[in-house]
């Protein structure tokens, strides 16, 4: 596969609908995305698989879906107003800035004013807070600075005794949550993969603090985050972890592992899983004065219980599907581009084509199956142009089958359903086209 897996990504992402520069008409805002109307579809897919896995095929874990917006003290108990900094360092040329422990970007930069034969010096690296700022409230002067939240942890361990007294749990157990976090990255860029706004899907999990078990449910949560981007269909080759290195981890973090994607930009973090120790539920405990602790009826004790997090971010795996997903093949002298997502992630479960647009009788057979299909899943309609570039459209937004209705059809009620990545053609009973194209995920 070329390099330029990245460009020919962004630019089908746009012409087909995924995805958008943010604002776009207006000159667009650094840092942000729009989702289009398979984008949508595909992240929603995306977060419901992950919500499945954790949440519904579980029985020690929950859900929740915190406020994006908190208590500003909130961030001074978890340290980020502190210690949630990317170190930064400005070019005393051109004034642009970049981050110090990004070595390869500040270099390309150099070059670029070496070549132009301009002067190249840098301001010594300065700590930048990543907390985005919002004033909130409806009287000026009397508006409280809010933080949009950093990342979605926070609204998990803020309700810790909420979710101990409402949902009676036991540990060890996991809150699972999906949401938007917000930071203001010094150098956002590489499409989705560094964005001002995204989304995260986390699991923070509650356990009796103890180290060897500690590093049992580590181990455990590693693999299966692992072993779920797989499932998914992504390349186990194109994966692997990293552990990080002592200067490189968060404040919180005993522990911390990437699991990491090669992707045209080189190996690069989707999803981290960290050993959070009792940071967040002792320094909330303090800064809040309401106790965190734990009571263990088991041992008749009180602990401040341990937490290992999985954190991934939706949007850099939803990047990392589609370029894993993309494959070009030539097929009779053309290049046909075919999306190879998983059936569960693929926006359109499949596509219906009456064989020609100008015979009613085949048209309204085919809008009869088309809605039909459509209260069961996602299902696009297309009766233009010849059946081979309507194959070719599907493939390209990685439609798992393409359903046609031809004069067969009128007389026994069967279609067609050609399959994308072998391109094979079955005969199917029109009856059970919903349950043969749900067999196939
Ligand atoms: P990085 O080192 O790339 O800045 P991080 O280590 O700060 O990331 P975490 O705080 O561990 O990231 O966040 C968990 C996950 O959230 C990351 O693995 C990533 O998938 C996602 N994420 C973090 N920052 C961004 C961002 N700016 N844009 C898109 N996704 C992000």
């Amino acid at each position: 596969m070329t390099d330029n897996r990245m460009e020919k990504i962004v630019s089908l992402a746009k012409r087909r609908g995924f995805i958008f520069p943010g604002s776009e008409i207006y000159g667009g805002l650094a840092g942000t995305w729009d989702y289009g109307p398979l984008g949508v579809e595909l992240k929603n897919n995306l977060k419901r698989e992950f919500w499945r896995t954790l949440v519904y095929d579980r029985e020690d874990t929950v859900g929740l879906d915190a406020a994006i917006m908190m208590n500003p003290k909130v961030w001074e108990g978890s340290g980020h107003t502190q210690a949630f900094s990317d170190p930064l360092v400005e070019c005393k040329t051109c004034h642009e800035r970049f981050r110090a422990d990004h070595p390869e970007e500040i270099e390309e930069h150099a070059a670029g004013h070496t070549k132009k034969k301009e002067p190249v010096s840098w301001t010594e690296p300065r700590q930048f807070n990543l907390l985005v700022e919002a004033k909130l409230g409806a009287v000026e002067g009397e508006k409280t600075t809010v933080y949009l939240r950093g990342e979605i942890t926070q609204g998990v361990h803020v309700n810790f005794k909420n979710i101990i007294d409402s949902m009676h749990r036991k540990l060890p157990f996991g809150v699972v949550q999906v949401g938007k976090a917000f930071r203001n990255e010094i150098t956002p860029g590489n499409f989705t993969f560094r964005s001002r706004e995204f989304e995260q899907m986390e699991l923070q999990y509650y356990m009796k603090p103890d180290e060897r078990s500690a590093k049992e449910v580590f181990d455990y949560w590693k693999k299966e985050r692992m072993r779920w981007y797989v499932s998914l269909g992504m390349n186990a080759g194109h994966l692997r972890f990293r552990e990080h290195e002592e200067d490189e981890k968060a404040h919180y973090a005993r522990a911390a592992w990437d699991i990491e994607y090669e992707s045209p930009i080189g190996w690069k973090e989707m999803e981290g899983i960290h050993h959070r120790g009792d940071w967040d539920l002792s320094r909330h405990s303090q800064f809040s004065t309401v106790d965190l602790t734990y009571f263990d009826e088991e041992i008749k004790e009180r602990y401040a219980p341990w937490v290992i997090e999985t954190s991934g971010g939706v949007d850099r795996a939803l990047l990392f599907f589609l370029l894993d997903a993309y494959s070009e093949q030539e097929d009779k002298g053309k290049i046909r581009v075919v999306l190879k997502l998983h059936p569960k992630l693929a926006p359109c479960k499949a596509a219906v084509f009456p064989l020609v647009a100008n015979k009613p009788q085949l048209v309204e057979k085919a809008r009869k199956i088309y809605s039909d299909l459509k209260k069961h899943m996602v299902v696009a309609w297309d009766d233009r142009g010849n059946i081979g570039k309507r194959y070719y459209a599907q493939d390209e937004i990685g439609t798992p089958h393409c359903i046609t209705i031809d004069y067969q059809t009128l007389e026994d009620d069967t279609v067609t359903v050609r399959d994308r990545d072998t391109m094979k053609q079955d005969r199917v009973v029109v009856e059970t086209l919903s349950s043969y194209l749900e067999s196939k995920e």
